[in-house]
């Protein structure tokens, strides 16, 4: 008997082949009838699950100088410790909240693909583009907690955006994901349209702690990863929830945040 392979992993070996040949070809049909395309206008582009150089040129990124606690942008630097108004008259229950994008045409469309069109394949670009303003906040092995939906939500989109977010987030800095710390446990009606105190009222003791998680959890720093911040409500009494059940240190993340002047 020679030393080649034995047949049964001979015929594996070119069954995979095939099916390799097989997928390339699906892959550049695939290309062919459906290019891939700018993920607001629909234009065609070279990368798949990207923008255009237009949009992304339309994309508002929050830089520096902004609040050091609500994560708002300045538009002149008064140093680095001066406090938003916001900040200052109602000071959030999270530590610090940090967004990518200020909430726009652009950043809607891909947050609203993502969460209502079926595209939980975004959720990676998302992170992505999140990943540069986590870094400044990571000291202490913080631990990624999404904020939940209410499980008859999630049964019906079928996912948590958030929570896919924040497992491409958790892969990209090589951080620990809890799906379990926190609970939704109340089913509240959506918070769009709703005034600041309304959605303060609607999210009111929705949330609760998983004790098993909390014992599980190597770290008493969380940060909390959504996709929009808007009032900060949600956020504001998940912190409320965990800071009660012990964590001392909860700082807040989102792909895109809607200013204060804003009305959705
Ligand atoms: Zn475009």
């Amino acid at each position: 008997m020679n030393n080649s392979m034995p047949p049964v992993k001979r015929q594996s070996n070119i069954f995979y082949r095939w099916l390799n040949y097989g997928k390339n070809f699906a892959d550049k049909a695939a290309n062919i009838l459906y290019p891939s395309t700018c993920i607001h206008c629909s234009t065609p582009i070279s990368n798949s699950q990207s923008l255009c150089a237009l949009c992304w040129s339309d994309l508002r990124p929050i830089t520096e100088p902004f609040c050091p606690i609500l994560g708002l942008p300045f538009d002149i630097d008064m140093g680095a410790n001066t406090l938003s108004a916001s900040a200052i008259s109602n000071p959030p229950i999270f530590d610090r909240a940090r967004s990518a994008f200020i909430y726009s045409d652009i950043s809607l469309s891909i947050i609203s693909k993502l969460k209502y069109a079926d595209r939980p394949d975004l959720a990676k670009y998302c992170a992505q583009l999140m990943a540069n303003i986590l870094a400044p906040i990571l000291e202490g092995n913080p631990i990624l907690v999404p904020v939940p939906l209410h499980w008859t939500r999630q049964f019906n989109r079928r996912y948590n955006q958030a929570s896919e977010i924040a497992r491409h987030l958790a892969k990209i800095c090589n951080l620990q994901m809890e799906l379990t710390l926190v609970k939704r446990t109340k089913r509240t009606k959506r918070q769009v349209g709703l005034s600041a105190k309304e959605r303060r009222k609607n999210i009111t003791n929705a949330f609760s702690v998983n004790p098993d998680a909390l014992n599980i959890a190597q770290s008493n720093r969380i940060i909390l990863v959504d996709d929009v911040i808007t009032t900060g409500a949600t956020l504001n009494e998940i912190a409320k929830t965990l800071k009660k059940a012990g964590i001392e240190k909860i700082d807040v993340i989102s792909f895109a945040r809607v200013l204060n002047n804003m009305h959705i």
